[in-house]
């Protein structure tokens, strides 16, 4: 659950700290290094500026895992997508089907810090990932498996991100602050992004109220 009205000048530290916990360098430029990015939706009775923070959405009708021709990705039985590397073949299907745009294909040899090439890969910690195949948010589901909140939710200095099992009904942003996740999506107007394409997606917003 993203609270955009905390989210106040897009200040993309989720973004850094994504990169600093998947071992995503920055180097290899702004797309492929980034799994969860900031896009800017402008309001048009007031022409104000809305900062979106957008990672995979998670989607419970993942277009992505319906048109990958090998099973490199899956959604898990708790629901989350992910990918393994040594199943993807390069083809992309995943990248053209996905309307969130929220994969990104190494192109290149990533370049990994040396801490990071050391790391032994699972479709849960996906790095490092090699030249040719796809990668995107996990929602930190090693850090899940641990009882921890995804790096962005932890790294928000803001806390407007949440994260929670929404069959416990209640999500916990970085300040330890937890909200009731049905009740407040019914107060505050939650919403989800292009949830008119059928695609469920897991990630909620809630507008801004200043
Ligand atoms: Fe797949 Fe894109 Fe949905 Fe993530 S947001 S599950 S990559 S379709």
């Amino acid at each position: 659950l993203v609270d955009t009205s905390r989210c106040v000048d897009g200040c993309t530290a989720c973004v850094a700290a994504c990169n600093k916990e998947n071992g995503l360098s920055g180097q290899n430029g702004p797309d492929d290094s980034q799994w969860i990015r900031k896009v800017e939706l402008k309001e048009k009775s007031t022409g104000r500026t809305l900062s979106l923070p957008v990672m995979c959405q998670h989607c419970g009708e993942p277009p992505c895992v319906d048109v990958c021709p090998t099973g490199a990705s899956f959604k898990r039985a708790d629901g989350i997508v992910l990918v393994d590397r040594h199943l993807c073949i390069g083809c992309r299907y995943c990248l053209a089907a996905c309307p969130y745009d929220a994969r990104s294909f190494n192109w290149t040899t990533p370049y990994y810090p040396p801490e990071a090439e050391a790391h032994p890969y699972s479709p849960e910690e996906p790095w490092p990932t090699p030249k040719g195949v796809a990668m995107k948010c996990m929602f930190c589901a090693h850090r899940a498996r641990e009882g921890q909140l995804p790096e962005c939710a932890t790294g928000c200095p803001m806390g407007a991100i949440y994260f929670g099992n929404e069959n416990e009904d209640a999500v916990t942003n970085g300040f330890g602050e937890t909200l009731p996740f049905r009740k407040t999506l019914q107060n505050q107007g939650g919403f989800r992004w292009k949830e008119e394409l059928g695609t469920d997606p897991r990630v909620y917003y809630l507008p801004a109220r200043r």
